[in-house]
């Protein structure tokens, strides 16, 4: 049994450029669960107010499978496990397990802690031993465990002995420069698995923690595997700092595919690509094409004589069959997997799809053509509900937009104001409203509610919770083109949305209508 450990929240977050809401956070969680991940670290609340708050509001995930885990370190040096405020900020967080981050190098102990060795491994006993008095599960994260081995086994090893003996449930070898090669994890793991076992700790979970800076973190986890780890650290498409660590869907799908090994199940195997693509749509990365198993052309063939092949004989150029991990081969399979996957999302809207095929066809060819002009609706869940009823004859218009003008005005004092006046038609009535914002979507938003609040006072409920805006290059030639994602909530349930367009504003235009229109039909609904 391999338990994989998902630690994009905390350690995939540290990527350059990336910044996640506690809404962002939850999103990512949820999706987690559903995968089949055992653990899902949320995040350090001792240092980061953002994750004090996702913890504080993990309730709401309602998780079915997955455990939370909190990060964080052991207690400092000469200091009193129980009284350090860090570790009683961990014992009293959500979580049931933490993550307690241990140094087990002995350079590291000496020149970076600045302590000796003993107290290293006082301060590792005692406070798993503080952690567990509380109830909480601990796994030890052994920082640097691998160069530590290297230059010290045996001290290495006495920090792992050190947390055992406090009562740690796992022990998690850290590689986390990055550098080591395959070869090497497997033969420290080995020795790592066979010590522990010999010394009576043979139920113990080994743990592996990669970062990719040799480009074999993959590899790295699944040697570790090999040797007895049966934790498995790592991010969705590998996104972390520096180069990144492990990617957990690569590694995933090479236990269950290449290995022999059932981790999640193949059912929820198939949701590894639209879980890729979740994730990076929330972070707001452009998804990579090329990425194994999940990416858009890891399947793709080119060139008569794999097309002709792919006809005759479809795994002949494949080293899985794309369905397995959700993903399809551009030709041929692709209608079929589109179609499924189309009637699965519009059934979480209460959307029934037409049941001609050709109906189907055209829905398909519609958000085909969308996609190609750079719409995505990982995402933009609402969007796609607002699309699918449209093209279903639906009315799904509040209202009418005659024209809107938007000023953006620089002063003296470097302060920038932005104004937009919006003209609109609800029902047979003309409304003009003039708002101000901070920025163009800001003061859009102002005039809109200005402008239909009485006839949809409910639009008070609904408040835009992030924006983000992505540049998507067009590789066909034509210009590059903006893409914005909106989220909103009425306080319960959010929901995402898309525009995009050569212009920002009109993207966020389209985006922000989007965003009402959805509230605003969806209570209507809820009211009848
Ligand atoms: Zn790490």
């Amino acid at each position: 049994m391999i338990r994989l450990y998902d630690t994009t929240l905390r350690d995939g977050e540290q990527r350059e450029g990336v910044s996640l809401t506690v809404e962002d956070k939850l999103n990512i969680a949820r999706r987690l669960d559903a995968l089949g991940v055992a653990y899902i670290e949320g995040g350090f609340p001792v240092s980061n107010p953002k994750d004090a708050a996702f913890f504080a509001r993990s309730a709401e995930l309602k998780l079915k499978h997955a455990q939370l885990v909190a990060f964080g370190l052991a207690c400092k040096k000469g200091a009193v496990a129980a009284k350090d405020t860090g570790l009683n900020t961990l014992a009293s967080c959500s979580a049931p397990i933490i993550a307690l981050l241990g140094k087990a190098w002995d350079i590291q102990v000496e020149q970076v802690l600045l302590t000796d060795r003993d107290e290293n491994l006082r301060m590792v006993e005692e406070s798993v031993r503080f952690l567990v008095s509380k109830g909480k599960q601990v796994f030890l994260d052994a920082e640097h465990f691998f160069d530590g081995y290297l230059s010290d086994a045996a001290y290495a090893l006495a920090v792992l002995e050190a947390a055992i003996a406090g009562g740690a449930a796992a022990v998690v070898l850290c590689e986390t420069n990055g550098g080591a090669l395959p070869s090497d994890v497997f033969d420290i793991t080995l020795a790592v698995a066979q010590t522990l076992r010999e010394r009576g700790h043979g139920d113990v979970e080994i743990g592996i923690h990669t970062h990719d800076d040799s480009g074999c973190a993959v590899a790295n986890s699944l040697e570790a595997v090999r040797a007895g780890a049966t934790q498995v650290q790592g991010t969705i498409n590998g996104y972390g700092e520096r180069v990144g660590n492990a990617n957990l869907l690569t590694v995933l799908a090479n236990l269950e595919l290449k290995m022999g090994y059932e981790v999640v199940g193949r059912d929820r195997l198939r949701l590894l690509t639209s879980t890729s693509q979740f994730v990076a749509e929330t972070l707001n990365i452009t998804p990579d094409p090329h990425q194994p198993y999940v990416g858009q052309s890891a399947f793709a063939h080119k060139g008569g004589l794999h097309v002709s092949a792919h006809d005759r004989l479809l795994h002949a150029y494949e080293h899985v069959d794309p369905v397995s991990v959700g993903n399809f081969a551009h030709i041929v399979v692709s209608e079929l997997a589109g179609k499924v996957s189309l009637r699965t999302k519009a059934s979480e809207f209460g959307i029934t799809l037409p049941t001609q095929p050709h109906a189907l066809d055209s829905l398909l060819d519609m958000l085909k053509q969308r996609e190609a002009k750079g719409y995505s609706y990982e995402v933009a869940d609402a969007s796609l509900a607002l699309l699918l009823r449209a093209q279903l004859g639906e009315p799904v218009k509040c209202f009418n937009l005659e024209s809107f003008r938007v000023i953006a005005d620089k002063r003296e004092d470097g302060k920038v104001m932005t104004e937009a006046t919006i003209k609109i038609h609800v029902g047979d009535e003309r409304f003009v409203a003039t708002g101000e914002g901070n920025g163009p979507v800001n003061a859009l938003d102002v005039a809109l509610r200005l402008a239909i609040r009485r006839f949809y006072p409910q639009i008070d409920e609904l408040h835009l919770t992030d924006y983000k805006v992505r540049v998507i290059d067009e590789s066909t030639g034509t210009s590059a083109v903006t893409r914005v994602l909106i989220e909103t909530s009425d306080g319960h349930e959010t929901w995402g949305t898309v525009g995009v367009s050569e212009n920002i504003i009109e993207a966020s235009w389209d985006a922000l209508v989007d965003a009402v229109t959805y509230g605003l039909l969806r209570w209507n609904k809820d009211e009848s």
